[in-house]
């Protein structure tokens, strides 16, 4: 497998384990943008554009695709496109889009209700009684599932309960979105083509600036009147960009080129969690299913913002995710050797502390 890290613009001597967000445009990316063909996206139409939201829609199995400058914009635009007013959204309770994203709720009209679930995965029976009708209850517009699911660590739906929600939403009419931010993730790690997941959602959002690597960008699929809907929205939010094919383009190289080196990323969050764990209580990592490893710190004494500070000061970048656990996410810019000295990072403020 090609290796991404070594022309990495980013080794300036941290190890920036904050998100897989922070990963750059590669040379190839660079080289399509000079050259792609561009139009105006909302006049007209932009090329590549259109050939981005051709391939996406491909890719997952769907009719058509929409490009946004974010993934957040193609979850509200799914939202906006498939409800209608005074409705409600039924998703897990610690989704992103409940979690980071519900003030949509103001622009869709509509009610955000959380179902609780198990590792991302919505408990069944709870999420029937939300849907269920009733004389005093809203109508239930839309359910979303996500996967890999952001705040459960990076977990993977199992494709039996992605189908058992389509299942039931089908039953009682009900569209289903799915929030696939990190969609390529799920799949490498299911070791399935990603429109087998895919197929479990009415539309699919998928981001292009996490792993994929693509400087910004996201694509909503879905059916051509889904999609013809999004569409429509998405103007009305100031969401529709001009000569939009030159972001477009690196998108397209992140969705060819870089869905598959997923799995680099997966084994290295596996040999993190393993060296976190090797150097033993008062620290515990989860065993990750993707590319998010969570590092429980709290018996340790200190507070996760204590622990970012002072792996900070080792040169190591993570996040707190509230005050008990850490985050820590793998990327192309992160190699073996950055997983060793992490873990030799983390063993250092073990010391300091003791
Ligand atoms: C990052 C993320 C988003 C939002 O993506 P942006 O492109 O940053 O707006 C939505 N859902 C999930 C699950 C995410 O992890």
């Amino acid at each position: 497998m090609q290796d991404f890290s070594v022309s990495d613009p980013l080794r300036t001597g941290f190890i920036d384990l904050r998100s897989d967000t922070v990963t750059q445009p590669t040379d190839a990316m660079y080289a399509r943008m000079r050259s792609a063909p561009i139009g105006d996206d909302g006049l007209d139409g932009d090329p590549s554009v259109r050939e981005l939201e051709e391939a996406v829609a491909t890719r997952l199995g769907k009719e058509a695709g929409l490009y946004v400058p974010t993934c957040t914009m193609a979850n509200l635009l799914a939202v906006m496109a498939q409800t209608q007013r005074n409705q409600q959204l039924v998703l897990e309770a610690n989704a992103h889009m409940y979690t980071t994203e519900r003030g949509g709720a103001v622009l869709a009209g509509l009610g955000y209700h959380p179902v609780p679930g198990q590792a991302g995965a919505m408990d069944l029976a709870q999420l029937e009684a939300a849907v269920r009708g009733g004389p005093y209850k809203p109508r239930t517009g839309l359910i979303a599932m996500e996967t890999s699911h952001n705040n459960s660590g990076g977990t993977v739906l199992p494709l039996a309960h992605m189908h058992d929600v389509y299942a039931l939403a089908a039953n009682a009419g009900i569209a289903v979105h799915i929030d696939g931010a990190r969609l390529m993730n799920a799949a490498v790690a299911l070791g399935v083509p990603a429109a087998r997941l895919a197929q479990y959602g009415d539309t699919v959002s998928l981001c292009l600036s996490k792993g994929l690597s693509a400087p910004v960008g996201a694509v909503l699929v879905g059916t051509h009147a889904s999609i013809a809907a999004a569409r429509v929205f998405r103007k009305m939010i100031g969401g529709t960009q001009r000569q939009a094919g030159i972001v477009a383009a690196a998108g397209l190289e992140g969705l060819q080129a870089m869905s598959e080196r997923l799995a680099d990323d997966h084994v290295r969050a596996r040999l993190l969690s393993d060296t976190l764990n090797e150097a033993g209580s008062p620290i515990s990592a989860s065993a990750p299913q993707t590319n998010i490893v969570q590092v429980q710190v709290g018996a340790s004494g200190r507070s996760s913002h204590d622990w970012v500070a002072a792996l900070g000061a080792q040169g190591v970048l993570t996040r707190p995710w509230g005050d008990a656990v850490l985050r820590c996410v793998t990327h192309r810019h992160i190699d073996e050797t950055d997983i060793v000295r992490a873990g030799d990072a983390f063993r250092h403020v073990l010391r300091q502390w003791r």
